[in-house]
């Protein structure tokens, strides 16, 4: 066995809200090693706007989130998973409370339930609770501070995983290979649980929501390690991101329409009524598909979203937050419209897991965005990802905390860096992330055809052979890492993406516009699943 290896009894590689919730629960009965590949605090959960739904209120049911999950899902969602989360939603939000998030209170006397909550699209029912607009920051701030108490939990931020351990005798994953960004050395870390919780894979598209955290990491070593992936063509648009070179992932509300904004071309023509009889309020899709549409028939960089007929003083009430961040580029929204595009912004497919978190390989486990519990289907509904992050990481620790710990008895190799050299020519890698990143915003985006989808295969594939020679010839480091799991991702998105043969939910494709009346996830398999 390597002299330099480090044992723990669960590796958890992610610190999102599913990564730091689950290690809180298991702390106090294991050794428990959390990764973070930048900063304990980077990721998609800081971000989160919006909340997390539950059912909450007396007057609302279970049945009724069942339902709506399903109709966003477009036909597509597992039904056991969706009840599975419905029914542990308010267990779920609870612990949250108790731990001491800092939820909005309700400002009604003596309401049913004692925190305040909103609806958002596609809810039937008042269901999302939040901390004011800044739900992932309170949520994450809080389950850190946890973190950080215990003495159980070893936190190693800045440290990246290369690839999972998987035993070639039990075929069970044992562990991690684990690149240290300070060091650039890389280590093999030895567990009996390996966790997945490293979020979802929108980085593959040139605009996005996401942090830089969010490229597919996780989903891309699972596959390596033999585990099914599905759903991978599902992945959710928002439609109006600032663009603007100084601040790329900022997301403009959707408020913004609802209160009269009117997207517009660079001549001010508004072109929404084209589209839909709903013009500016036409949901989400809808209005995605109609910017790709006019950005591509113009080949113009961004759109523009007008509201400068409403007062400043309305503005800076209304929104204070989309007014500031915007005014620091100097953009005043009162006086100019906002220059805007559709981002990526969420991943419905991912790694194939039970309702337990547990993947196709024993002892590892799959929670958060990275994940396909089936909860999502086509499409996901608003405020349903934070929850799924929380439910399955309560369900991973059930199902730890049930298991026997296996002793580890393989001899497991320290990673061989004899045959690499330093890489001198780091345009190589800078120029395949632009090229992978552009290929799958301009053939793999919102609306797709059978030919645009062709291409992006085809430059994936040369794209691939491309990195992985540089892989093995040099030194690693994050972004070679980072490049290598985003074009396995793309390929896995264009792989199911060429496999549906209709438009449903997230996937368009001109080519087949029609919905069948019967579908199926995808569902892909590597050569190595056992
Ligand atoms: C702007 C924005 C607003 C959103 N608003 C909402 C909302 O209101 N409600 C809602 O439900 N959802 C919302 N979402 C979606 C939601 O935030 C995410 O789906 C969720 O936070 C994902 O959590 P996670 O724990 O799975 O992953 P993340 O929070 O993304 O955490 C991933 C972690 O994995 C680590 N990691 C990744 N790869 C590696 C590696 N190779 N080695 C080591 N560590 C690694 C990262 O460093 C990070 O710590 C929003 C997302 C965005 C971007």
């Amino acid at each position: 066995m390597s002299s330099s290896i480090h044992t723990t009894q669960v590796l958890i590689i992610g610190s999102g809200i599913a990564g730091l919730s689950l290690a809180i629960k298991l702390a106090d009965n294991f050794q428990v090693t959390v990764l973070a590949k930048t900063t304990l605090a980077e990721n998609s959960s800081i971000y989160a706007q919006g909340g997390i739904a539950a059912v909450l209120d007396p007057f609302d049911s279970i049945d009724a989130h069942v339902d709506d999950t399903l109709n966003a899902g477009a036909g597509l969602c597992e039904i056991e998973a969706v009840q599975f989360v419905a029914r542990h939603a308010s267990q779920a939000i609870n612990e949250l409370i108790d731990l001491g998030v800092p939820f909005s209170r309700a400002t009604e006397d003596s309401p049913p339930f004692p925190f305040h909550l909103t609806q958002e699209g596609g809810h039937s029912h008042r269901r999302i609770i939040h901390a004011a607009d800044h739900t992932g920051h309170s949520v994450q701030s809080t389950l850190l501070k946890r973190v950080k108490e215990h003495p159980n939990i070893k936190l190693l931020p800045n440290h990246m995983t290369v690839d999972l351990i998987v035993s070639p005798e039990s075929r069970r994953c044992i562990g991690a290979y684990v690149l240290n960004k300070s060091s650039r050395q890389v280590l093999p870390i030895q567990a009996n649980f390996t966790v997945l919780a490293s979020g979802g894979a929108s980085k593959a598209y040139l605009y996005t929501s996401n942090p830089d955290t969010s490229t597919g990491d996780g989903i891309a070593m699972a596959w390596r390690a033999g585990c099914r992936v599905a759903n991978m063509e599902f992945n959710q648009f928002h439609p109006t991101c600032l663009f603007h070179p100084q601040d790329r992932s900022f997301l403009i509300s959707e408020a913004v329409r609802g209160e009269g904004g009117i997207l517009r071309l660079p001549n001010g023509e508004a072109f929404m009524s084209r589209y839909d009889e709903r013009a500016d309020l036409a949901p989400r899709d809808i209005v995605a598909r109609a910017i790709d549409q006019e950005m591509k028939t113009h080949g113009i960089d961004c759109v523009y979203l007008d509201i400068t007929h409403k007062p400043k003083d309305y503005l800076k009430t209304h929104f204070p937050t989309i007014y500031g961040r915007c005014k620091k580029v100097g953009i005043d929204i009162s006086q100019q419209p906002i220059p805007v595009v559709p981002a990526a912004h969420y991943t419905c497919g991912g790694i194939v897991t039970n309702l337990q978190g547990e993947t196709d390989l024993a002892g590892l486990y799959a929670i958060g965005e990275t994940a396909y519990t089936g909860l999502h289907g086509a499409n996901r509904l608003a405020s349903n990802s934070l929850l799924e992050g929380l439910v399955f990481a309560q369900a991973a620790y059930q199902s730890i905390e049930s298991s026997a710990i296996i002793p580890i008895t393989e001899m497991i190799r320290n990673w061989d860096t004899s045959r690499v050299s330093e890489a001198r020519e780091r345009v190589l890698v800078s120029h395949d992330w632009d090229e992978l990143r552009r290929v799958m915003w301009d053939y793999v985006g919102i609306v797709r055809t059978d030919k645009r989808l062709n291409r992006a295969a085809q430059r994936i594939r040369n794209l691939q052979k491309e990195i992985n020679e540089f892989y093995r010839q040099h030194r690693l480091d994050s972004d070679l890492l980072e490049l290598r799991n985003l074009a396995q991702v793309a390929s896995l998105m264009v792989a199911s993406a060429q496999k549906r043969k209709e438009s449903r939910g997230l996937h368009y494709n001109l080519d087949h516009p029609q919905t069948k009346r019967r579908a199926k996830p995808t569902l892909l398999k590597p050569k190595n699943f056992a």
